[in-house]
């Protein structure tokens, strides 16, 4: 075959290239790595990406398909993001056209125009402002003239989705000559906006020192070369002002003519911090939320590509946004699970932050009051530099810990008398408390008083939990329902019982003894709605004295100034984890929800109840905080030589009989045996294969192969030459399998 042979990444679980000739009439110089072509697979048309041009292929040339043509005339994206993409494929060992899938949006991957939509502004006319009579029962028109009102340039219609604005609106205005349309040509000449809509704060000694380091290395404002990569962990006690160091970092990068891009946990959403950014800045922030549409998606990474947008915000996937300047990443709570994707391509957006931050030359600022083993022990290796903020900002003081030893002590709905006189003693000064359970739902237990039966799961090895409104018994692994049994199925009993205590018991136990406060439960059950947790927070903003009851969707992000006692009911259960990981995130998640109390003026109280008050890592974070757990735990992951200290990837395998996924992780294991042996890969172990700690789920059995490697190289290299052979093993068709490179849960 003649002619150029384009080598496609399709969408697919395949882990390989697809190849195909060019399409009739494109000339070699047409073609590009990188560039959108639509194609011929099967009976249907998929849209891929070049990712190789070559002269050869092995495929027969009376078989080789034409592509059918070419979408976009140029690469679709930055040199830099393409780099970033093959070496997130290759490090997750995972296909490439698949890779691609989950860094684009869903338009682009269905063939869109990378283009944006319309280089018009709209802009408001000399005669409007938001008490205009016309507008006066529109709410709607007001709201849009007062965002208008910000952007006395105008504002590009692919962004007014971010403004919460619609085309509809806007034409309204139009009509009523309150608002004009304008082209983007105009919006270039016209005179730069101050970059500050509001002063930043006065940085105390603690940021001034951290500030001061990040903007000597990211250099004078006014170059046009990117600084170079540099790496920092801003380790910040909660409510020591992380986020106003991120701004005054972002408005030097801004300065710089550069782009920002903040990656932020999924719930730590909070609308509060969003409102930081626009309240500061006068430029574009984009925010890529799960409340836009596809198309306003395409539109914001466009505004980001064409450098349109000055801040972009947004959680795990927003990682692989393209920049037309990068100037800084900033990843907030980096310690934070939600950057890892479980499933599919299971990515650590982290990580890839801090390798793309490499690729651009940019500086990366992790931030978090609990930062990750993994971080800390980038600081000891000198690849990180530590930034330290260990005052609270402002006048607030770091709350007091107390573990309330609860062992033979009477609870009701999980809550301890001397608990519940606390909470009485907090909210009769006025203040609010916060009860943190790690569970949602009634109970976590349906029991038989007579013989001790216990509500299964049909398809999972687990228990149903008990919910109330609406009365139903619900696997919290499959999501499987059913009617609470009223009966025994074992001794026809009738004397069933919910055993301990979620948050809507607590929430039931709470609102019937405290009846002159209100009990606000925020948890997956009650947040559903779309508004309902800004409905929320609004109230719990408004300093009435009430009772907080909720779920780690409360321990986040939230600045709540009124809370003054912190109540977590049950802190045992990371204290015997099976995962190495238990006490790292245990000791996270106390500290970040303890870190909700006393935000503000008024001093803050934690109380932990316990079973184990002797126990010395509850010892250790109550008297000596995260940082003395942390130093423990990274010396113990050093002495058993876990990670960081060495390198792991999980082989998982499910299939409708347990043997099936044994037999397939026994063979991979053999194979990889061979590999180790005849490439001679040493410093790895394989353990296993053994069932998953929850065997069964969804009605499939589940085992695990663990690889563990002393240096990561060779554990790549194993991967490399092991997973193709798997992909061709003769049960890779009845199993389901998946590799995961660095995996952050052990099931
Ligand atoms: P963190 O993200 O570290 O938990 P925040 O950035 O939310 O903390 O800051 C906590 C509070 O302290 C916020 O209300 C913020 O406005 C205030 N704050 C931060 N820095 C300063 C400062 N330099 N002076 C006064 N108040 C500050
Ligand atoms: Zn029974
Ligand atoms: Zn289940």
């Amino acid at each position: 075959m003649s002619g150029p042979i384009l080598q496609v990444a399709l969408p697919s679980p395949l882990r390989r290239l697809f190849d195909y000739s060019a399409p009739t009439g494109a000339r070699v110089e047409d073609l590009h790595v990188g560039q959108r072509v639509r194609v011929p697979f099967g009976n249907r048309q998929l849209v891929g990406v070049v990712a190789r041009i070559s002269d050869t292929s092995e495929v027969p040339s009376e078989k080789l398909k034409r592509a059918v043509e070419l979408i976009d005339l140029e690469p679709l994206l930055p040199e830099t993001l393409w780099q970033l993409c093959t070496w997130t494929a290759a490090y997750y060992q995972h296909g490439l056209g698949d890779t691609l899938s989950s860094a684009l949006p869903v338009l682009l991957r269905q063939g869109e125009a990378a283009l944006a939509r319309q280089d018009m502004l709209w802009q408001l006319t000399t005669g409007a402002y938001a008490e205009h009579p016309a507008v006066s029962r529109a709410p709607k028109q007001k709201q849009a003239i007062l965002a208008l009102g910000k952007h006395p340039h105008g504002l590009s219609h692919a962004l007014i989705s971010q403004w919460g604005l619609s085309r509809d609106t806007l034409e309204l205005l139009e009509r009523k000559k309150l608002v004009q349309r304008i082209s983007q040509s105009h919006h270039h000449t016209s005179e730069p906006l101050p970059l500050l809509r509001e002063a930043p704060l006065t940085a105390n000694i603690e940021q001034a020192a951290a500030l001061a380091q990040i903007l000597q290395s990211m250099g004078a404002s006014d170059k046009s070369e990117a600084s170079g990569f540099n790496a920092w962990l801003l380790e910040g006690v909660t409510g020591s002002g992380k986020t106003e160091v991120y701004l005054q970092a972002i408005e030097h990068c801004l300065r710089q003519g550069r782009q920002a891009l903040v990656l932020i946990p999924e719930i730590g959403l909070t609308p509060q911090t969003l409102e930081r950014f626009r309240q500061r800045f006068t430029v574009p922030v984009v925010i890529l939320h799960s409340g836009l549409n596809d198309r306003e998606r395409l539109d914001a990474w466009i505004a980001a590509r064409d450098g349109e947008a000055g801040i972009i915000i947004g959680t795990r996937s927003a990682v692989f946004t393209p920049l037309a300047r990068p100037g800084l990443i900033i990843v907030d709570e980096e310690h934070d699970l939600s950057y890892k994707q479980q499933e599919g391509l299971r990515y650590n957006a982290r990580d890839i932050a801090v390798y793309r931050a490499n690729l651009e030359k940019t500086g990366i600022l992790l931030g978090s009051a609990t930062p990750s083993l993994e971080s800390l022990h980038n600081v000891q290796r000198g690849r990180y530099q530590r930034l330290s903020l260990t005052q609270r900002a402002g006048n607030a003081s770091p709350p007091r810990f107390q573990c309330l030893d609860i062992r033979s002590r009477p609870l009701d709905a999980g809550l301890s008398r001397p608990l519940v006189q606390a909470m009485g003693e907090h909210l009769r000064q006025g203040n609010q408390v916060l009860v943190f359970i790690n569970r949602r739902g009634f109970a976590p237990t349906l029991m038989c008083h007579d013989c001790g039966w216990i509500a299964e799961c049909k398809r999972c090895d687990a228990r149903m939990t008990v919910h109330q409104s609406p009365a139903h018994l619900h696997c919290h692994h499959c999501a499987s329902q059913r009617a609470i049994d009223r009966k025994c199925p074992k001794c026809n009993g009738e004397d069933l019982r919910p055993l301990g205590a979620g948050t809507e018991r607590a929430e039931e136990y709470l609102a019937s003894h405290f009846t002159d406060f209100p009990v606000l439960r925020i948890d997956r059950d009650t947040m559903s709605r779309k508004q309902a947790m800004q409905t929320m927070l609004r109230r719990i903003q408004s300093g009435e004295p009430c009772v907080l009851v909720g779920t780690q969707m409360l321990a986040k992000g939230h600045h709540f100034p009124d809370v003054t006692l912190v109540a977590i009911l049950d802190a045992d259960g990371g204290l015997f984890s099976a995962d190495f990981r238990g006490p790292e995130r245990m000791a996270q998640l106390i500290t970040q929800v303890a870190g909700r109390a006393g935000r503000a003026e008024k001093p803050g109280q934690v109380l932990i109840q316990t079973h184990m008050a002797e126990h010395p890592l509850l010892i250790d974070l109550t008297e000596h905080g995260y940082a003395a757990i942390a130093e423990r735990e990274l010396a113990a992951r050093q002495a058993s030589q876990l990670p960081p200290y060495s390198f792991i990837a999980l082989l998982r395998a499910e299939a409708n009989v347990a043997a099936l996924a044994n037999q397939f992780l026994e063979e991979a294991c053999e194979q990889a045996e061979q590999l180790c042996e005849s490439s001679g890969f040493t410093g790895i172990e394989l353990l296993g294969p053994v069932p998953s700690p929850m065997e069964r789920r969804a009605g499939r059995f589940r085992a695990q192969l663990l690889i563990q490697a002393g240096q990561r190289s060779v554990l790549h290299q194993l991967l490399h030459s092991w997973l193709p052979q798997l992909e061709q093993h003769h049960l890779a068709r009845k199993v389901r399998w998946s590799i995961d490179v660095d995996p952050l849960d052990m099931f």
